[in-house]
């Protein structure tokens, strides 16, 4: 991995450009929410994007008919330091408890076409960033939320 003060709305910015011009062509309306005051992290900038590009590419899979993409960064803390969050949300059908036990397990696909590596690789890079992973059912679908640590000049 190679370490350094990495800007989230720019890691941002960069996986959702690989899809915008796709859902121009669908019924997924995209929600995008950044914060003035997100902090920088420190981290791999090409493995977080590939993290915000799993998370994105699941979240259209479950919206084939549609729905609302929302992607939201925030300032929060995490283990009492400051931390920054980002949640990628979708309107899809959510995740039943059986998938959710599951989830993180190499291999493990409910897709006809899956490989099931796509949230394993992100847990294992999130995990390398000292940061954690949440996955919850909301009222229309899932959310995944990411926490890491704050960049700090002298950690
Ligand atoms: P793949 O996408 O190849 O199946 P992943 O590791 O990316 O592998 O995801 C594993 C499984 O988690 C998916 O097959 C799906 O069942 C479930 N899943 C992931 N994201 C979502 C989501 N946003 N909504 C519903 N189910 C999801
Ligand atoms: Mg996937």
């Amino acid at each position: 991995l190679c370490f350094g003060e990495c800007r989230l709305d720019e890691v941002i910015e960069e996986a959702l450009a690989l899809v915008t011009d796709a859902l121009l062509h669908t019924s997924v309306r995209l929600v995008v929410e950044i914060a003035e005051n997100l902090p920088t992290v420190q981290g791999d900038e090409q493995k977080l994007r590939q993290v915000m590009i799993n998370f994105i590419a699941n979240a259209l899979q479950a919206m084939k008919e549609g729905g609302t993409l929302t992607v939201r960064a925030y300032r929060a803390s995490l283990r009492g330091d400051a931390a920054a969050a980002i949640e990628i949300e979708d309107t899809g059908g959510g995740i039943p408890p059986q998938v959710l036990r599951n989830i993180f397990n190499p291999f493990f696909t409910t897709k006809e076409e899956g490989t099931g590596l796509g949230l394993s690789i992100s847990h294992r890079i999130i995990e390398q960033h000292q940061g954690e992973i949440e996955v919850l059912n909301r009222e229309h679908g899932a959310v995944f939320i990411v926490h890491l640590p704050a960049f700090r000049k002298h950690p």
